[in-house]
C-alpha cells in the first residue's frame, strides 16, 4: 500500500478526498467548487463552439478541427466519480483488436483526469504490463500469484511512473500455466473476483479496475468475467470485424446464467478506424445499427502515435498527448466516466 500512496505524493497528484473531487470538502467549499467546475465547463463549451466547421470534403482540416475541439473540451478537465468502483473486462476472443491499446489508454486517461485506476495485466504475454513501464521479469510478484497462490492483490500492484493514479498488476510469464494450473483449485472461476472484492474491502478505492484479457475464451477471461459486471469490447474496423462475437456474446450469456449474474456488455469502441476508406464507415455503421446504446460515440483513428507508444514503455496519453489517438481515447474515457457517473452503466 504504501507504495500507492507515494506514487500520488510524488507525481504531486492530488490526495484523495480533497480537489477535484472534494469528498471532504464543508458543503460551501463543495458548492463553489461545483460552480467553479460548471462555468469551466462552460467556458470550455463556448471556445469549442466558436472553432470553424471544416467541410467534409476537407479530411485533414476536418481531423484538425475536431482535434482543436476536443483538446479545449477534453485536457485538464476533472472526470467525475463512479457512486461505486467500475470493474470492466476488455474481452474480446479476436487477437489484434485494440483490447490492451485501449485498456491502458482509457485507464491512463481516466487517472489523468484525477480518478483512481487499476490495470489488472491477465495476459500472459504481458503486453498492458510494458505498455504501462511495469517491471514485469520472471521473479516479479505478479497476477499469477494472486489467482494461483492467493497472495492478495495489493501485495503485487505497482505504480506507474509516468501517470499519477494509475497501477499495474502486472503478468509475467508464469501466467501461462495458470490456465492449466486453475482446473483444480477451489473456486477456479472466482479467484480474481475474491482478490479484487478483498482490495476493495482492504484499503485502496479504485474507482476503475480494467482488466486486460487474452484472446481466448478459457479460465483466465473466465475469471476476468466473474471478477466484473461489465464487459467493454473493443471493435476493429476491418471487414472480420463482427465474426466471432456472437461466440463471446454467448459466452457472456453463460457466465452470466451460471457465475455472475450481473454481467453485461456496457461499453464498444471502436479502434483502428481509417477515415480514408468506406470499409471502416460500413463497419462502424453495421456495429452501431446492432449496438446502439453500447458503441461510445467516439471511434479510435489507426495512429503510428498510438502503435510507437509501448516500445517507450509509455501509453500515447503521455507519449503524444496532442495526437489524434490520444485525444481520441480521451474523448472515450469521458464519455465512459460520463455514463458511470450517470448511472448508465
Ligand atoms: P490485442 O490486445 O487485442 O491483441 P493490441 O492492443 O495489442 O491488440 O493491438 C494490436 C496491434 O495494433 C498493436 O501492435 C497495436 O500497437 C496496434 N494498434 C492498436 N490500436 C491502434 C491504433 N489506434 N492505431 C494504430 N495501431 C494500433
Ligand atoms: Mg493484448
Amino acid at each position: 500500500m504504501d507504495k500507492l500512496v507515494d506514487n500520488n505524493a510524488e507525481n504531486g497528484a492530488p490526495e484523495r478526498g480533497t480537489a477535484p473531487h472534494g469528498a471532504g470538502d464543508n458543503p460551501v467549499d463543495e458548492a463553489r467548487r461545483r460552480m467553479e467546475a460548471r462555468a469551466d465547463e462552460a467556458d470550455r463549451e463556448a471556445l469549442a463552439a466558436a472553432i470553424p466547421r471544416a467541410g467534409e470534403d476537407t479530411p485533414l482540416a476536418m481531423e484538425l478541427a475536431e482535434n482543436a475541439r476536443r483538446r479545449i473540451q477534453l485536457t485538464g478537465r476533472a472526470f467525475p466519480k463512479p457512486a461505486t468502483p467500475r470493474v470492466l473486462t476488455v474481452a474480446n476472443q479476436k487477437g489484434g483488436v485494440g483490447k490492451t491499446t485501449t485498456t491502458v489508454n482509457i485507464a491512463a486517461a481516466l487517472a489523468q483526469s484525477g480518478l483512481q485506476v487499476l490495470v489488472i495485466d491477465l495476459d500472459p504475454q504481458g503486453n498492458a504490463s510494458t505498455a504501462l513501464g511495469i517491471d514485469h521479469h520472471a521473479e516479479v510478484p505478479s497476477i499469477y500469484d494472486v489467482l494461483v497462490d492467493g497472495t492478495p492483490l495489493l501485495e503485487v500492484v505497482q505504480p506507474c511512473a509516468t501517470v499519477a493514479n494509475l497501477h499495474c498488476a502486472p503478468a509475467t510469464i508464469d501466467l501461462a500455466g495458470a490456465e492449466i494450473e486453475l482446473v483444480s483449485l477451489v473456486a477456479r472461476e472466482s479467484r480474481l473476483q475474491k482478490a479484487i472484492a478483498a482490495a476493495i474491502t482492504a484499503g485502496h478505492a479504485f474507482d476503475y479496475i480494467l482488466i486486460d484479457c487474452p484472446p481466448s475464451l478459457g479460465l483466465l477471461t473466465v475469471n476476468a468475467m466473474v471478477a466484473a459486471s461489465e464487459v467493454f469490447i473493443p471493435i476493429q474496423c476491418e471487414y472480420y470485424a463482427l465474426e466471432g462475437l456472437s461466440q463471446l456474446l454467448k459466452n457472456i450469456e453463460l457466465i452470466k446464467h451460471h457465475l455472475n449474474p450481473a454481467l453485461h456488455v456496457s461499453t464498444i469502441l471502436l479502434t483502428m478506424y481509417d477515415g480514408r476508406t468506406r470499409l471502416s464507415a460500413q463497419v462502424a455503421d453495421e456495429v452501431r445499427e446492432h449496438f446502439p446504446v453500447e458503441v461510445l460515440r467516439t471511434s479510435v483513428p489507426r495512429s503510428v502515435r498510438v502503435s510507437e507508444a509501448p516500445s517507450f514503455g509509455e501509453t500515447v496519453m503521455t507519449y503524444d498527448p496532442s495526437s489524434s489517438g490520444a485525444l481520441a481515447y480521451l474523448a472515450a474515457a469521458g464519455e465512459i466516466a460520463d455514463r458511470g457517473a450517470a448511472g448508465q452503466s
